[in-house]
């Protein structure tokens, strides 16, 4: 490890990476795999992450916003790239220079589009969203329809796909069940009613991680694979057919270990007070760096493979935790944040279930303080700082 790394950082295994692409492309059965890289990669930093995956054969990308079409372009990514969220229409001309593929939000929002590229000469290739009961954008039933047929015609526009996107893909109650197949169902009649009209699309897909695994479909042209490429899971009850590799591991080194006397507060608020002589560790990470001020008093970290519980309050930049029961623990030790040390494991998983949230806010929230440091075949590749 470069020495000027040595307060806090992540490491991004692309190993475990390719372990998990390797599990999905098996339950995508014929349809091709999109790797979702919105949000920097899920904090995992795209610009590593993608053009990894294209070598590995992915040829098709989903990002959120136009800022980050454009980052996978400029680091050399040459396959399809979906923006899923919105685009102002006056990126028009954008989306058409770096070849971008926009979903559309709405009916409203394909005519601005339209508007806006005939404006700038441009074609812009288009996926419309149909809202099957996710309400978040799209058009539901005969409307989406009639959306779709009138998009077609536009001069300006190229209606290249169609999709949905489930909301309870990841919960395998019966109820819920029935209500991803309904979701499903009623976006295939969409597609049916419309190509009836002698029209054809491209692509329609309505799978996520979770769609893919348990409700896969083969009429879904695309699956868009998000979190497991992570090795997360969509939800943590959920049992997956395969391991999973988590691929970002958190790490920081010890600054100061310290033994205190009975009664010593620890931190902010004074939530902590030792019960008798305790060793205290001081770790250079803090909420600031996207480690959860609400695992405050419940989180762990580990240290020479042991577990070592935090004790107070977590500060902006900094934590301390108990490491009275560890042998010999000194200063710039490594503590595992996320991760494994010896036999012991912490995920990303484990985190969110504490800190009362779920893994995909824990590894996109890890901020850009945070250097990432890629790993393949155990050796550092590269380094991201972002600042
Ligand atoms: C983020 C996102 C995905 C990926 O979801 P995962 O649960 O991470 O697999 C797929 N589709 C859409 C529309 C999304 O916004």
């Amino acid at each position: 490890m470069y020495n000027y790394l040595k307060r806090a950082w992540a490491e991004i295994d692309l190993n475990d990476l390719e372990k998990n692409l390797n599990e999905l492309l098996r339950v995508c059965g014929t349809s091709q795999p999109v790797a979702v890289v919105k949000a920097n990669a899920y904090g995992h930093d795209d610009r590593s992450i993608a053009p990894f995956l294209e070598r590995k054969g992915i040829s098709f990308f989903a990002v959120s916003n136009i800022k980050e079409a454009i980052t996978l372009r400029e680091c050399g990514v040459k396959g399809e790239i979906l923006i899923l969220g919105y685009t102002p229409p006056d990126e028009a001309e954008e989306l058409a220079k770096y070849d971008i593929i926009q979903a559309a939000v709405s009916l409203d929002h394909a005519l601005r589009l339209d508007d806006e590229a005939k404006k700038a000469g441009v074609r812009v290739k288009l996926h419309m969203a149909v809202d099957t009961g996710m309400g978040r954008i799209g058009e539901s039933g005969e409307k989406a329809v009639e959306a779709l047929v009138k998009v077609s015609s536009l001069e300006n526009i190229i209606l290249d796909g169609a999709f949905t996107h489930f909301a309870v893909a990841d919960t395998l109650s019966e109820d819920e069940i029935n209500y991803t197949s309904a979701q499903r169902e009623s976006f295939f009649k969409v597609i049916s009613s419309f190509e009836s009209k002698g029209k054809t699309l491209r692509h329609k897909h309505c799978l996520n991680s979770a769609g893919g695994i348990f409700h896969y479909d083969s009429r879904s042209t695309l699956v868009r694979n998000g979190i497991v490429l992570y090795g997360l899971k969509p939800d943590i009850s959920l049992e997956l057919p395969f391991r999973l590799h988590p691929v970002m591991s958190l790490k920081a080194v010890v600054s100061l270990v310290k033994e205190v006397p009975a009664g010593t507060y620890v931190s902010y608020g004074r939530t902590y007070r030792s019960e008798g002589t305790r060793k205290i560790a001081t770790i250079p990470i803090g909420y600031a760096d996207g480690y959860p001020r609400s695992l405050s008093g419940k989180g762990e970290v580990l240290i020479r493979g042991k577990r070592a519980p935090i004790t107070g309050r977590i500060c902006m930049d900094q934590l301390m935790c108990d490491v009275t029961d560890i042998e010999g623990v000194c200063v710039e030790d490594t503590a595992t944040l996320i991760g494994t040390d010896g036999n012991e494991t912490i995920t990303a998983d484990d985190i969110a279930v504490l800190s009362g949230t779920i893994g995909y806010e824990i590894v996109c929230g890890i901020s850009k303080r945070v250097p990432r440091v890629i790993i393949e075949n155990g050796e550092t590749v590269s380094v991201r700082e972002y600042y």
